[in-house]
């Protein structure tokens, strides 16, 4: 069932410029872009434009802040993208790969250069970088008042997160290792030790509040950790994420570091994985999100414990953990290629125990792919 994981960047990611500073066939910046542009086809958009930000590194390799004077990447569908920017900061993208580098003068100003770009390009559909000044924003809408606009993340949020889920996975397999020598630790250091491991994986700080709740606490979805000891036979509910390039992950495994846990426990945590497992086979272009969540629940109601679910399937995740679209009873909202959202099903028994079991998942052309691929089994 595992399907094949996309390949990322590779240990080239960072040679640029061959020792000579003859320029490779080909960087990681341009196959970025290539492969936006593939994406970009696939949501029906026919150009991205984007001011510089984490998006406009991420594409050019050059690093630049948005200023009063406004610099441009503009990526069509099919062709090579081109650079608007000042005169007077041409030469602080000379090393980007890009080609097509065109200025303009603060007599003429940027659309001098700009009219004549989206003049030849005339979308109909274009994606704008979502940190993108609104004073920029504007002006893109009124010269162009005919464009459906959108935001970049559509098409750059499901190519950028491959890493920060690689670091998430990389991340929870170090926290299983500990075996053993969990038990004995407070939920309170357990989550130092997650935090320190996401860091060495390449995270940059945390998504949002990292969970680790022991026995009784997991039941409680949003518990944070405290002094609770962590004992043998104590399943403990594991909900972190990081982020890499900008973009947070978020994934749940409720593990059993050591000694035997309960046969509820056994018989609920297989519930909640095969709830997960049937959620994201629901998930493909043109099913509801609603159809989601009934795949999950259905599993859940049929183990008897329906009222134990007591939160949605899943959210959304773009630039922030929790965007739309809700995985949630009853959404009519239709699943679109390169959507990025959790599938978390989760029981919750007061005073005993949680489980919980998440990863995010993209929507493809034909399916879903998981971004997460770290062990869903109450101990590995
Ligand atoms: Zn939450
Ligand atoms: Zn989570
Ligand atoms: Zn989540």
């Amino acid at each position: 069932m595992t399907k094949v994981c996309r390949v990322g960047l590779g240990p080239a990611d960072a040679t640029l410029f061959t020792p000579g500073g003859e320029r490779a066939s080909m960087t990681a910046f341009e196959r970025r872009t290539r492969r936006t542009q593939s994406r970009l086809g696939a949501v029906g958009a026919d150009a991205l434009a984007l001011t510089p930000g984490r998006d406009w590194y991420y594409l050019t390799g050059v690093d630049a802040e948005q200023s009063d004077r406004l610099q441009l990447l503009v990526v069509p569908t099919d062709g090579d993208p081109t650079l608007v920017v000042p005169t007077l900061e041409a030469a602080s993208v000379r090393d980007a790969w890009v080609e097509d580098v065109r200025t303009w003068d603060d007599d003429d100003g940027p659309w001098s250069v700009l009219d004549p770009l989206f003049g030849s390009l005339s979308p109909s559909r274009l994606l704008l970088a979502d940190r993108m000044w609104a004073q920029y924003a504007l002006a893109v809408r009124e010269r162009l008042p005919d464009a459906d606009v959108g935001l970049a993340s559509e098409v750059l949020s499901p190519l950028r997160r491959i890493k920060d889920d690689q670091a998430a996975d990389a991340a929870m397999r170090d926290v299983r290792t500990l075996g053993a020598d969990a038990v004995g630790m407070t939920e309170a250091e357990l989550t130092g030790f997650v935090e320190e491991r996401l860091a060495a994986h390449g995270g940059t700080g945390v998504a949002f509040e990292t969970i680790v709740a022991a026995g009784p606490n997991g039941a409680d979805p949003h518990h944070t950790g405290g002094d609770r000891v962590i004992g043998a036979g104590d399943p403990v509910v594991l909900d972190f994420g990081t982020r890499v390039d900008a973009y947070p992950s978020d994934q749940t495994r409720t593990v059993v570091f050591d000694g035997e846990p309960s046969a509820e426990f056994r018989r609920v945590h297989d519930a909640v994985r095969e709830a997960q497992l049937q959620g994201v086979a629901a998930v493909e272009p043109g099913a509801s999100a609603g159809a989601v969540d009934r795949a999950a629940r259905e599993v859940i109601e049929a183990a008897g414990y329906a009222e134990a679910f007591v939160h949605r399937t899943g959210h959304g995740v773009g630039l922030d953990v929790h965007e739309e679209p809700d995985i949630v009873a009853g959404s009519e909202t239709e699943l679109e290629p390169g959507m990025v959202f959790s599938v978390e099903p989760g029981v919750y028994l007061t005073d005993r125990f949680g489980v919980r079991i998440e990863d995010l998942v993209v929507v493809t052309e034909d399916g879903a792919e998981r971004l997460n691929h770290t062990d869903r089994r109450w101990r590995g």
